[in-house]
């Protein structure tokens, strides 16, 4: 008896394991990487990916990232959405103006290791997948630099452009234009404001990675793989 309970049980075991396993739709920081660039050249500093490296110009989002704060922003690096955290910066002009349309600044010397294509706007480059829906076009930009006598690697991810002007594999330069900023979503084009939501991560995810669908709900957990871009950049001026 006790060795039919047993294996029973096992049976169950099994069967749920499979179950969960068959489940290859479920997004997780493991299967979301995308494949470093080795003996990447080190970026000598970084700069912001808009005003031709500066922030002139551009606003800087209030710190309340909880919808309850009156300063709240969705905009805000960590602002707590209904689609999850969001791990990055929105770009937006000061004064309210049009942002479309505006050149899009590497932050560093880097790489180009992800791109996605915006159904609408690039048709003959989309590759079929849903990688574009709520995305548009995106660049996925890899970049070394030397901190403490040591090679640390951040990835800068440029969102919702409207033109995408680096190939994959290419190597830019600090302050080389790579694009522009539009409103792309993957779908009928334009559906957002024009502006650049840019992420910087220090975990090499795919470009569309989002933490809500990779499990990271928690501050703590996204501040695993990603940092405050401009906090960051600021830190690290040529
Ligand atoms: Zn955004």
């Amino acid at each position: 008896m006790k060795l039919l309970k047993f294996s029973v049980l096992t049976l169950l075991v099994l069967a749920l394991f499979s179950c969960s396993s068959d489940d290859d739709d479920t997004e997780t920081v493991a299967n979301s990487l995308v494949s470093i660039a080795e003996n990447n050249p080190q970026t000598d500093g970084f700069d912001f990916p808009v005003d031709q490296g500066e922030m002139t110009g551009w606003k800087e989002p209030p710190v309340a990232v909880d919808e309850n704060d009156a300063n709240f922003d969705p905009s805000s690096y960590l602002a707590q959405r209904s689609d999850g955290i969001h791990a990055a910066i929105d770009f937006y002009k000061e004064d309210g103006s049009d942002a479309g349309g505006t050149a899009l600044w590497s932050i560093g010397a880097g790489i180009v290791i992800d791109i996605v294509y915006d159904r609408v706007e690039y048709p003959n480059l989309h590759d079929g997948s849903d990688r574009d829906v709520g995305w548009g076009n995106l660049i996925l930009i890899q970049y070394d630099y030397l901190e403490n006598g040591v090679n640390n690697r951040v990835y800068g991810q440029y969102a919702h452009c409207k033109t995408i002007e680096v190939v994959l594999n290419q190597t830019v330069a600090r302050n080389e234009i790579i694009g522009t900023i539009g409103g792309t979503d993957g779908k009928v084009g334009s559906e957002f404001d024009n502006h650049l939501h840019f992420e910087l991560r220090t975990t090499n995810l795919k470009a569309d990675a989002w933490p809500q669908s990779m499990g990271l709900t928690t501050v703590a957990a996204v501040s695993e793989h990603y940092a405050h871009p401009l906090d960051f950049i600021r830190a690290h001026r040529p």
